[in-house]
């Protein structure tokens, strides 16, 4: 009698150890499953009085998106025009189970690159219960300054670099086992051929999406690490680069998602012998791109260099993993230490090398890791170079 009561409670105990175990995935289900079959149902025509709308946000950690869909009856081709809406906070880390209903205010409407026209996707901010801005949501700091600076005229062009990684989460492409790419670094940057570069598809498609969608989309290329790539958006004004670095991000989620790829934008994936992972922001304002704007670029140079600990506190998603990109070595300027040149990649902010000569420009901020939320960078650089607008939001740390 004991023995089977002691057999049972053993069985018991044991499904609880194999039901909390965690496999990492080898292959991913998304990009088996048959896109011939899925190709028959997507072509389908809806009724013309119905639209799919994916509303996506930025949920706790601050860098990972969720989105959820719902049909509307008409497009609506502005945020004012898509209805508000809301969520369970409490399983996205954004709220308290007892007070968990948080509330999507439309910011950014797109087209949707995956179920194409008339359907959108939306681009929401995250508003608690009390009617305050998610811990996440930075977007209204960001967008504040934009108003209060709309003479000024910030353009903004950001430079979002990536790893793909397989679903086991190493390099694309790395050799498995703990390996690295027989490649030498110096020939990846800008790579052609397959010795030299990995999953040049997954950039490809993820350009085209984000045309399609709407996003001032610029450009692309293979990075300086094996299976890194980088895109840039912009040049831009005002709140549409960040908007737009975000929703090409959702692009980048969902593409990735079709070939069975992890993309990540941790500023050292694969520790302190291989290249950093960072979100470069070229910014300029009218007096820096007018006759004489030099002059005001070095006086932003001395107020960013005041403020520097402030701007790293907020430039990536985690201080420390950007403090591990930003060594001194790979192209970066040390983490607290701020300087500034000419054609510099080895500098905090790099001016370009004609600006001197020509007298007027843009500053590249080369700080910001690949994860940090382009809405608090845009905006400090506002805040620091322009001055800080009204009654703003204030920034995540100080
Ligand atoms: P690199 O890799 O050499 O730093 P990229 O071509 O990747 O250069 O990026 C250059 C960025 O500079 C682009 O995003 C572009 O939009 C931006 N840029 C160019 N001129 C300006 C400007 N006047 N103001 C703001 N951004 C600018
Ligand atoms: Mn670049
Ligand atoms: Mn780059
Ligand atoms: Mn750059």
């Amino acid at each position: 009698m004991n023995i089977i009561k002691c057999i049972g409670i053993l069985q018991r105990y044991s499904s609880v150890i194999i039901s909390t175990k965690r496999f990492m995935l080898k292959q991913s289900i998304n990009h088996i499953m048959n896109k011939k079959v899925f190709d028959r149902y997507i072509r389908l025509p809806v009724p013309c009085n119905k639209v799919l709308a994916t509303y996506f946000w930025i949920d706790g950690s601050g860098i990972n998106l969720r989105n959820k869909d719902r049909i509307l009856n008409c497009t609506p081709y502005t945020a004012d025009a898509a209805p508000g809406w809301a969520f369970d906070g409490s399983s996205t880390g954004q709220a308290t189970t007892a007070n968990s209903d948080t509330s999507l205010k439309p910011c950014a409407v797109y087209k949707d690159p995956f179920r194409l026209e008339p359907h959108v996707v939306v681009l929401a901010e995250v508003y608690m219960g009390d009617g305050k801005p998610a811990l996440t949501n930075h977007r209204k700091f960001c967008n504040d300054l934009c108003e209060f600076h709309k003479a000024e005229e910030p353009w903004f062009g950001l430079e979002q670099e990536y790893t793909m990684l397989d679903v086991d989460g190493w390099g694309l492409g790395w050799p498995k086992g703990g390996g690295f790419p027989a490649v030498n670094y110096e020939f990846s940057y800008c790579g052609v051929g397959a010795k030299y570069i990995a999953g040049r598809d997954v950039c490809e498609s993820h350009a085209k999406a984000c045309l399609y969608a709407g996003c001032d989309f610029e450009g692309t290329n293979a990075e300086v690490m094996f299976a890194c790539w980088e895109w840039q958006i912009g040049t831009t004004i005002g709140i549409k680069a960040a908007d737009d670095m975000w929703m090409s991000r959702y692009v980048m989620s969902r593409v990735s998602e079709d070939y069975g790829v992890v993309v990540t934008y941790h500023p050292k994936p694969m520790g302190a012998k291989h290249p950093g992972v960072g979100m470069h922001h070229n910014f300029s304002t009218k007096r820096m791109r007018s006759d004489g704007g030099f002059k005001f670029i070095e006086e932003c140079i001395g107020r960013l260099e005041k403020n520097h600990m402030k701007h790293m506190k907020n430039y990536g998603n985690d201080e420390m993993t950007n403090r591990q990109r930003l060594s001194g070595k790979f192209e970066t300027a040390p983490f607290d230490k701020f300087s500034w040149g000419m054609a510099n990649r080895k500098a905090s902010i790099r001016l370009p090398r004609n600006i001197k000569t020509v007298g007027k420009g843009f500053m590249e901020d080369r700080r910001p890791g690949g994860d940090c939320d382009p809405y608090l960078v845009c905006g400090l650089l506002m805040d620091t170079c322009l001055g800080s607008a009204p009654g703003g939001g204030s920034t995540k740390k100080c």
